[in-house]
């Protein structure tokens, strides 16, 4: 079994990363609450071309979740796979846990902690940013795009 592979919860889709992910964080923003049902989610990067998906491909559905990106998801179960933004068209950040083994990348960081809901209280020392983190791949220099 290939080191980096995952699924949805009804088992319709499976997939498989050809590179170890990178830039691990919690996101605590609304879209992430409202895709996921919880609090916030937990994404990693890989190159887009890495990521492939090696059984029901054709179950993944797209949707425009905000005015910078879309979102994937399982359209039998709902399972939430992908974010892909719009300033960053070269990865894709998938949601670390749908892997097999979720233990196997951990967060280094949480964005959007301004819209954290404030019953959930990580105990963590990880930096906090209100929104994106400054150095943000495909922002610098840019003003950073609303939600
Ligand atoms: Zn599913
Ligand atoms: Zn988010």
């Amino acid at each position: 079994m290939a080191r980096w592979t995952g699924g949805c919860m009804c088992g319709a889709v499976r997939y498989e990363l050809a590179s170890e992910p990178f830039d691990c964080g919690w996101c605590h923003c609304r879209t992430c609450q409202l895709t996921s049902g919880s609090p916030a989610m937990v994404f990693a990067s890989v190159p887009v071309a890495d990521l492939r998906w090696t059984q029901g491909g054709d179950e993944v559905r797209q949707v425009r979740s905000s005015s910078f990106g879309h979102r994937s998801f399982c359209s039998e179960c709902g399972t939430p796979f992908l974010m892909q933004v719009d300033h960053q068209p070269e990865t894709l950040d998938f949601s670390v846990a749908t892997l097999d083994r979720p233990g196997a990348v951990a967060p280094a960081f949480h964005i959007f902690w301004g819209s954290k809901v404030p019953w959930f209280n990580p105990r963590d020392e990880l930096p906090r940013h209100d929104r994106f983190r400054p150095d943000t791949r495909g922002l610098q220099g840019t003003e950073p795009p609303g939600d």
